[in-house]
């Protein structure tokens, strides 16, 4: 068996028992494989293998390769995201999960209208407030999300957050906990029906940990296709 096809089957495993540990289904857990800097080659492995969901930081990574692999993959663009870039990737992707501004919400609603699509938009939240991470303070995350749930052709469905880089994974169990709470608070105080379902949280480092937290998406990369040869 390829790398790949072990490293999935091992993932795999791994998010399973921690839906049991948690009492979950294992179906309420979509694992989106992060392929960036990778190959077209080792992503029709993984597609093979049945992965559908890819996650990419990069627009141009992006365009390269949804046209030259299989048109039911569904491309996730999870990295930061200028404005200027919005209308080359909003027909490209099912969901942009790093939005963190109201001036790239609002872009990303002009080119939907523009070209009669629906984006699905997550919230990307610096959940430890890092210098170094982007993403929304956890207090300005119910304002933003008012906010956006006005717009027009855009559809918030939840949040997102790259928890802190640590030896000791079991650290960042605090922080799952915290968006999952930011989640429920905000849809509750909400006016505007804001009723946000999905947590994208959880990398290689720590996704059995976010997965008992209520990840509904993790976004592993290293643990699927090895480690990367320059970083991103
Ligand atoms: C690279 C990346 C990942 C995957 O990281 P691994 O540690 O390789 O699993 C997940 N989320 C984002 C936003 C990334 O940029």
């Amino acid at each position: 068996m390829s790398d790949i096809v072990t490293n999935l089957r091992d993932v795999r495993a791994n998010i399973e028992a921690a839906c049991k540990r948690a009492g979950r289904s294992a179906d309420e857990v979509t694992l989106i494989a992060v392929s960036k800097t990778k190959g077209a080659d080792l992503i029709r492995e993984a597609y093979d293998a049945g992965v559908r969901d890819f996650g990419e930081n990069r627009v141009q990574e992006i365009l390269a390769k949804k046209d030259i692999l299989p048109q039911d993959i569904r491309w996730h663009m999870i990295g930061h995201l200028q404005r200027n870039k919005v209308r080359q990737v909003i027909d490209k992707v099912v969901m942009i999960h790093s939005v963190d501004s109201y001036e790239l919400a609002k872009e990303i609603s002009v080119q939907a209208v523009k070209r009669s699509l629906t984006m699905r938009v997550l919230l990307e939240v610096n959940i430890a407030s890092e210098e170094s991470k982007f993403g929304l303070a956890p207090a300005d995350v119910a304002a933003l999300a008012e906010e956006v749930s006005r717009l027009d052709n855009i559809r918030l469905e939840g949040l997102m957050c790259v928890a802190p880089m640590t030896e000791t994974p079991e650290d960042n169990r605090e922080y799952f906990r915290r968006m999952r709470e930011i989640l429920i608070d905000t849809n509750s105080k909400s006016v505007h029906n804001i009723s946000m379902q999905f947590l994208s949280m959880g990398m290689t480092l720590d996704y059995q940990i976010a997965v008992e937290e209520g990840a509904s998406m993790v976004r592993v990369g290293t643990a699927v296709f090895g480690q990367r040869s320059y970083v991103v």
